[in-house]
């Protein structure tokens, strides 16, 4: 068994402040990488602007950051970043500022390097990249995997390079802004994390350890996530879920219904977390070992997959897909190869499209 977990993580209250001297001295100069509206309002931007300032640390902000980052946004941060001379990413955000500010650190530190290297299996160095997430979701701040929008593809792919944050930086209060929905999406995210890390092929005693703390963490807070009555103490469990849910995939991968959600996101625009959540009853049902599944649904506080896959339900509403599309999903993924393989069984197209919420 093995575990590689390289992120340094501090969570606490006021982080970004406590830790700002840690925070500048992995560069000179920074590239802060953000989306386009959010960080300006849940004080998170302005939290570390005032490090850098105070530290005399020179920086550029790029907040051109859209959701589910093209390759298109990072080549154009490569360009700002290489003529600015800047030597560490800091990434503000949910997980597409936190995926591109790896991406972006990838192509500044190989300025020779064309976008088709995202894809190649090669070995180059990255800037040291710094996340500072805003959403409890993805996880990114601690895991390797940087997920682009490839437009000619009319899908999104983790990149092949591996690029672990040097410095995750958690700070719940920043979550405080997130509308009802984005966080019921992004905390769905995490749950699919922990689920597809646990029936996973590549699971052990290991990551489980991340997946069983997440899951009871998960438990305790489900029902007020799903009567909307979330006390002050959640926001911090459910960004250590996603943290903890972010570790265990960095050791796993996700699987399946991560695999499926893809074109949904591309092609009728469904946020990633609502995207996957929508499979995860149908993945729970599949999985040929129902021991595996009941240990998860035991940790999660349901008596059964029935009554977990109404909560989904309850929490996530229906949403029509058409069945052309759900047809393409299915292809996509059966020619996916390195996401097939995490899961443990034979699985067919007609299965997979079955897996998607009634
Ligand atoms: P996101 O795409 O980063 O952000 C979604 C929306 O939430 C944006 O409109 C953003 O606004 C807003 N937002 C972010 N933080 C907010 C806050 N505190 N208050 C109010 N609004 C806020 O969402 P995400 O679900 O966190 O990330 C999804 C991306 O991560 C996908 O591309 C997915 O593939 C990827 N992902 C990566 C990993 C990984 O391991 N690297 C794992 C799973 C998913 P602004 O645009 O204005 O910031
Ligand atoms: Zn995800």
């Amino acid at each position: 068994m093995q575990l590689y977990m390289p992120t340094k993580v501090y969570s606490d209250k006021s982080c970004v402040k406590k830790h700002g001297k840690e925070m500048v001295s992995y560069g000179s100069k920074a590239m802060v990488v953000t989306g386009k509206h959010s960080s300006r309002m849940n004080g998170s931007l302005a939290d570390v602007e005032e490090v850098l300032k105070n530290e005399n640390v020179p920086y550029i902000v790029f907040d051109d950051v859209e959701e589910n980052p093209s390759i298109e946004t990072i080549m154009k941060a490569k360009a700002i970043g290489l003529a600015e001379k800047v030597d560490f990413v800091i990434g503000i955000g949910g997980g597409s500022p936190l995926d591109a500010s790896k991406a972006i650190a990838l192509m500044i530190a190989n300025p020779d390097e064309k976008e088709e290297v995202f894809y190649q299996p090669k070995k180059l160095p990255n800037l040291p990249v710094i996340c500072i997430p805003t959403t409890c979701g993805t996880g990114s701040e601690v895991t390797p995997y940087s997920i682009l929008t490839i437009h000619k593809g009319r899908t999104k792919k983790s990149i092949s390079h591996r690029i672990f944050p040097e410095l995750a930086l958690l700070d719940a209060e920043y979550l405080k802004s997130m509308p009802r929905t984005n966080l019921v999406n992004t905390v769905t995210d995490a749950l699919g994390h922990l689920i597809e890390s646990y029936l996973n092929v590549n699971s052990n005693e290991w990551n489980r350890i991340y997946v069983r703390e997440g899951l009871r963490v998960f438990a305790d807070f489900k029902e007020r996530l799903q009567l909307d009555m979330l006390l002050e103490d959640d926001y911090e469990k459910m960004l250590r879920t996603s943290s903890w849910a972010g570790m265990a995939i960095a050791h796993t991968q996700t699987s399946l219904p991560h695999g499926l959600s893809y074109a949904l996101t591309y092609e009728k625009n469904i946020p990633h977390g609502r995207a996957v959540g929508l499979f995860l009853a149908g993945y729970v049902n599949t999985y040929e070992d129902q021991k595996a599944v009941s240990e998860v649904m035991e940790l999660l506080g349901f008596s059964d997959t029935e009554q977990f896959s109404n909560y989904m339900y309850d929490l996530l509403g229906s949403e029509q897909v058409e069945a052309e599309l759900l047809e393409k999903t299915a292809n996509d993924l059966m020619k996916d190869t390195g996401k097939l393989k995490n899961y443990p069984f034979n699985i067919t197209k007609e299965e997979l499209m079955q897996m998607y919420q009634k």
